[in-house]
């Protein structure tokens, strides 16, 4: 029998609110263990809960942007569970009216995933295990959070992947969160189960709960789909229950057994009043909202004369789309924009990641860059050596120009000082001339390195190239 996947997501995105949902506690990351609570958010009795409402006008972008309903009247309720992480031992959330429904991630041009709502709700705290005792770091209670859950039409763990990176790029150009996974800002959990191809019964699911890697989604959904194929092809029962992706392991395994809403004992939260969303405040967030990425992608693509590839890779973070038109703008058409697209995407973006560059102030300003690739526009320098002028750059911060005079690096583009060193190399090399002109032509890369060796990757190369050809061709002739 063939079976298909049916997976569902569920994503805690933080919004990067400076205090917390219901208390001005701080939410910067990173401070010593329980320095960031008050009494609020650890429930001591007779305190009040006051809302965001930077959260709530994060939360009504998002709820915009994906074009969700939202509700004039949401309501806040408490959901009890009796965990250490929750001080006041309910989680305040959203449940029966949350402030928005429906709505739809637009992956890319062809994938849609649909929303069935998105609520607003407290963080919990973080269980600290340590080898023979357990802590608990309550910075993290009462953070706010938005939670997205996706109808449960996903079918592959790539697609899961693929539809997580869309959100995450739309909350961080709402710039309603760093969607910092490693930090825990962005999480998800994931339910998936299986049914027979063709069949509309559902089978038994699981939840893998907080994925905080795209890498560990992809693995965990492949993981558990193989487990649940074996289990019931084997016959045995898929158990509901929720599970932690191992990743040492590269396996799932159970935290608890699954609990159903009703073991919540939901109920309205009598100390926080309605939230009510009005028609003139949708009106006017709408009309401030930034272009989104999809939209930002086909503009990058169309203005730039780019493929929907790079355009996409550019507007995934729009800090990055911005450097981008701004090296494009700086380089005043001294080289085509698929140049800079290629160098923003193949050095730039690679770097920042990897060495954590705050895009909005990179180690490597536009200027900078737009100043490297006018050098290659106007043959100063190869694209091969700027290359090293770039890794110059990142190492000392200097400029361009400065650097390729420094060490040297002004392209050799005099054709008599090519052809001396073209001639040089033709004679030292009599055999492999002997090779070309039995019509090896294959050997022509041989002499270009030689070439570029023997002028330490200064001469301009498209002069090598004809100068070499002539040359050889000479030679034929000559034969
Ligand atoms: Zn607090």
């Amino acid at each position: 029998m063939q079976f298909e996947p049916i997976i569902g997501l569920e994503v805690h995105c933080q919004l990067a609110t400076n205090s917390k949902l219901f208390c001005a506690c701080s939410t910067v990351f990173g401070a010593d263990a329980n320095h960031q609570v008050c009494e609020v958010c650890l429930g001591m009795p007779g305190t009040l809960p006051v809302l965001n409402k930077t959260a709530v006008h994060y939360a009504i972008k998002l709820a915009i942007a994906v074009g969700g309903r939202i509700n004039e009247q949401s309501t806040f309720a408490r959901k009890q569970y009796f965990y250490p992480d929750l001080p006041k031992g309910y989680q305040i959330t959203q449940f029966e009216q949350p402030y928005c429904e429906g709505g739809v991630v637009q992956v890319d041009k062809e994938t849609r995933v649909e929303l069935i709502r998105i609520h607003i709700e407290e963080d919990a705290g973080k269980n600290v295990h340590a080898r023979d005792s357990s802590h608990i770091d309550y910075n993290r209670a009462g953070m706010p959070l938005v939670e997205i859950v996706s109808k449960p039409t996903i079918r592959s763990a790539a697609e899961a992947a693929a539809y997580l990176r869309s959100l995450r790029s739309l909350v961080r150009h709402l710039g309603i969160s760093d969607g910092n996974l490693e930090e825990g800002s962005f999480r998800c959990d994931a339910n998936v189960s299986l049914k027979p191809v063709g069949s509309s019964v559902l089978g038994t699911r699981c939840e893998i709960k907080n994925l905080n890697s795209f890498r560990y989604v992809e693995r965990a959904i492949n993981f558990e789909i193989e487990r649940q194929r074996e289990l019931i092809i084997n016959g045995m029962p898929v158990i509901q229950q929720t599970l932690l992706f191992d990743a040492e392991l590269g396996r799932t395994i159970p935290m608890r057994s699954k609990e159903e809403s009703h073991d919540y004992r939901y109920f309205p939260d009598p100390d926080l009043p309605f939230l009510r969303i009005s028609k003139e405040r949708i009106k006017t967030i709408t009309a401030a909202l930034p272009e989104l990425p999809l939209a930002m992608a086909s503009r990058i693509a169309e203005q730039y004369t780019l493929p929907d590839h790079d355009a996409h890779l550019l507007t995934q973070d729009k800090v990055v789309a911005h450097y981008f038109e701004q090296v494009v703008l700086a380089c005043e058409n001294s080289v085509s924009s698929k140049i800079v697209a290629n160098w923003v995407i193949g050095e730039v973006i690679p770097l920042a990641s990897e060495q954590n560059w705050n895009m909005s102030n990179p180690v490597i300003p536009y200027e900078s860059l737009a100043g490297l690739l006018k050098l290659i526009g106007i043959g100063t320098v190869s694209s091969k050596i700027a290359k090293v002028v770039f890794e110059e750059m990142v190492k000392s911060g200097e400029n361009p120009a400065l650097i390729v005079d420094k060490l040297g690096l002004v392209q050799v583009s005099d054709e008599g000082a090519i052809a001396k060193i073209v001639d040089q190399v033709i004679e030292e090399n009599p055999e492999q001339v002997t090779q070309y002109l039995s019509g090896k032509d294959k050997v022509l890369g041989f002499f270009v390195g030689q070439i570029m060796r023997a002028s330490k990757g200064k001469m301009n190369p498209g002069l090598v190239n004809s100068i070499l050809l002539k040359k050889l061709d000479q030679r034929r002739e000559h034969n």
